[in-house]
């Protein structure tokens, strides 16, 4: 058994938070004795969140025609993908008939996720109203990814019936500038905090196999923790074909699940969600969450 993974753990297991430095001694020694650190972190998870698997369902509320250069993204108008450059709105009935499906599944949380930087007031407005409809008929709790907003806008969210809102970092502040250009790290930090302040709960995450070092892993883990979201999705990236990490290769299944056991031992008490990863903002092209790490989740495309 390693003594660095066990000790670590033991640490974790009894309340503790790693620091950076311990972070990097833990990944490394998750690199040599690599069942150690997934039986460790598995005892994490175990401990913290038992056996319960949770399930969420997303809905596009709008499609494609995104004006930002998120550079693993279909959705984005600046690349040549097989996404229609023309954004397409779901109707009302659209987005009311998935919710019914996702309660008729026994889905824990419905989400509602829109492609682009954020939404003008007018469809503000329509998505309150499809919210309140869905909280009244099905009862169902709802989540929302909306892009970058204000606490004004989260509050009125809020009010609308939303639980919890999903907006992630993508990746550390270092890497971010190399992945998305269009807006800055500190515009997804101010929505994080907006949606904070405004009561919501926070589901943000990244995606992975973006070039990252193992340092930005860490230090958005670090971040993460740092803002109190309850919700971290981790998403891999699938290149898509147009984009400029189109012919990134994947990451190796082990490696995938090196940085999910980081993740459980870096945020021991947090939810985290083992994702798709082909668009890592909105959620829009997520498919095939899985996992039973921890609060696994799974988004259906509809
Ligand atoms: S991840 Fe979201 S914000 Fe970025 S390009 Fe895709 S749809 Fe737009």
């Amino acid at each position: 058994m390693n003594k660095v993974i066990q000790s670590y753990a033991e640490s974790v297991l009894s309340g503790g938070l790693l620091n950076r430095r311990q972070a990097l001694e833990l990944a490394q020694a998750g690199r040599t004795d690599f069942e150690d650190f997934l039986y460790w972190a598995d005892r994490i998870r175990r401990h913290f969140f038992g056996e319960t698997v949770h399930i969420c369902s997303i809905v596009p509320g709008r499609l494609g025609g995104c004006s930002q250069d998120c550079a693993f993204c279909a959705q984005s108008v600046h690349y040549d993908t097989a996404v229609d450059k023309k954004p397409r709105l779901l109707t009302e009935e659209e987005i009311v008939s998935a919710a019914a499906e996702a309660k008729a599944r026994r889905v824990n949380h419905f989400g509602i996720v829109t492609s682009g930087r954020s939404v003008p007031e007018g469809e503000l407005q329509r998505l309150e109203g499809i919210i309140r409809r869905l909280r009244q008929e099905f009862g169902i709790r709802v989540c929302a990814a909306l892009g970058i907003l204000d606490e004004e806008a989260m509050k009125r969210l809020a009010a609308a019936g939303v639980e919890r809102y999903n907006h992630n970092l993508e990746t550390s502040e270092r890497h971010f500038p190399n992945i998305v250009k269009t807006h800055r790290y500190e515009e997804r930090v101010a929505t994080i905090r907006a949606a904070l302040k405004a009561g919501l709960k926070v589901c943000a995450g990244g995606i992975f196999g973006i070039g990252e070092t193992l340092e930005d892993r860490i230090d958005m883990a670090m971040e993460l923790r740092g803002l109190g979201v309850d919700m971290v999705p981790l998403n891999f990236l699938h290149p898509i074909p147009g984009t400029p990490l189109g012919t990134m290769p994947t990451l190796a299944p082990r490696e995938i699940l090196r940085i999910v056991a980081l993740y459980r031992f870096l945020l021991p008490q947090t939810h985290l969600k083992v994702a798709g990863g082909v668009c890592g903002t909105c959620g829009i092209c997520k498919a095939g969450y899985f996992g039973r790490d921890v609060r696994a989740s799974s988004a259906a495309i509809t």
